[in-house]
């Protein structure tokens, strides 16, 4: 072989070694790769992160079944499941209700709520609209309602009342009586987002539901999801940060949602099925980190209303969840299992529930 040829062989050689480097180190840098897909849903910011070469397919799909969502369990939407079982209370003189078919995934969250509503001794009532939309959480036209008027529409709040047949697929409910999954949709939509990523392949995922987080894996390095806790007095602080994989952390607060009444005072979202005025038992914030998101949101809307000796008599109960709470007082509880993962803002304390 001639010198030039040898020349062009081994030109070529090199420039074919260049290629399958590049190759290589772009398939390695692939499960890097972020792909982010914002949107506006469920009355709220909604931001997908999610990483390698599935996410971006994976991530449309997911905004198709955030709309899906919606569309089924908006409470302002006439045509949503939802809206359909309210609708049909008017129509309906029958006390027992009739049978409304609904989706699998109405039902599901219906059906824990239920369990969820026995479970914090009512403190969860997904029955509370009528209460909800006198106040105006619903449509924004805020108003403080007369007791009077509340002492009548908490007539026809009881969750007791609703039944979810799984077999048949269907609700019923009787007249009068109305449902709201505000308290728990988002966190359902999160477990449902995250088995579309995980079917598809993804690993590692980040997404932030209107400040509801819910993590796929840890991230693409391996470390840990670092999640900020907000601080309720001043929501552009943070109280610390939470070191998470694979979990729900999932907040309720009396800072997220409210208005000032002409007396002056804050009237906030979470509202207490005892008396229908917002919850006021010494709680401004709770998060709830577990691996349900449905079952945290749940949790978090329910635990607020409950206050703090009857959230960790539950926590205890159960200790499927960890939490953190925030008192009116500014204080701060951590329960014991989130000891090592919480970094605590400087200058606050924090102080560990035990288990007994
Ligand atoms: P979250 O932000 O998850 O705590 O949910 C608050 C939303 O749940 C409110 O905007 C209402 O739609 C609804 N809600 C408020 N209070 C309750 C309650 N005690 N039980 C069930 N749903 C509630
Ligand atoms: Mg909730």
């Amino acid at each position: 072989m001639r010198g030039r040829e040898r020349s062009v062989i081994l030109a070529l050689a090199v420039a074919a070694a260049g290629v399958i480097c590049m190759m290589v180190w772009q398939r390695r840098q692939e499960p890097r790769k972020a792909y982010t897909k914002d949107l506006f849903a469920m009355d709220t910011y909604f931001s997908m992160t999610a990483y390698g070469p599935e996410a971006e397919d994976a991530l449309e799909r997911c905004a198709e079944r955030v709309e899906e969502l919606e569309n089924m369990l908006s409470v302002t939407k006439e045509d949503s499941d939802i809206g359909r079982i309210n609708a049909e209370k008017v129509n309906n003189e029958k006390e027992s209700g009739s049978r409304i078919a609904v989706s699998e995934d109405t039902l599901t969250i219906i059906e824990t709520a239920l369990a969820m509503g026995e479970e914090t001794e009512g403190a969860l009532d997904i029955t509370l609209y009528p209460v909800l939309r006198e106040w105006g959480f619903t449509t924004g036209e805020y108003r403080i309602p007369e007791k009077r008027q509340l002492d009548k529409l908490l007539e026809r709040v009881d969750d007791k009342r609703v039944e979810a047949d799984l077999s048949a697929g269907t609700v019923s409910v009787p007249e009068g009586v109305e449902l709201d999954l505000g308290a728990l949709a988002k966190g359902y939509t999160g477990d449902c987002l995250l088995s579309i990523l995980r079917e598809r392949g993804v690993r590692s995922a980040l997404l932030d539901l209107g400040g509801n987080i819910q993590t796929l894996g840890a991230k693409p390095d391996g470390s840990l999801w670092r999640i900020a806790v907000k601080d309720p007095f001043d929501t552009a602080h943070t109280l610390g940060v939470l070191e998470v994989a694979d979990k729900a952390v999932i907040t309720s607060g009396s800072y997220e949602r409210y208005f000032l009444g002409e007396d002056g005072r804050p009237y906030w979202h979470i509202l207490d099925p005892a008396d229908g005025y917002p919850a006021d038992n010494g709680l401004v914030s709770v998060t709830v980190v577990g691996d349900s998101g449905l079952r945290c949101d749940g949790l978090s809307t329910a635990l607020f209303v409950m206050g703090k000796d009857k959230a960790v008599d539950l926590w205890r109960q159960c200790r499927d969840f960890e939490m953190i709470l925030v008192t009116e007082e500014g204080e701060l509880y951590l329960t014991e299992g989130l000891e090592q993962s919480f970094t605590c803002g400087e200058g606050r304390q924090v102080q560990i529930l035990y288990d007994r």
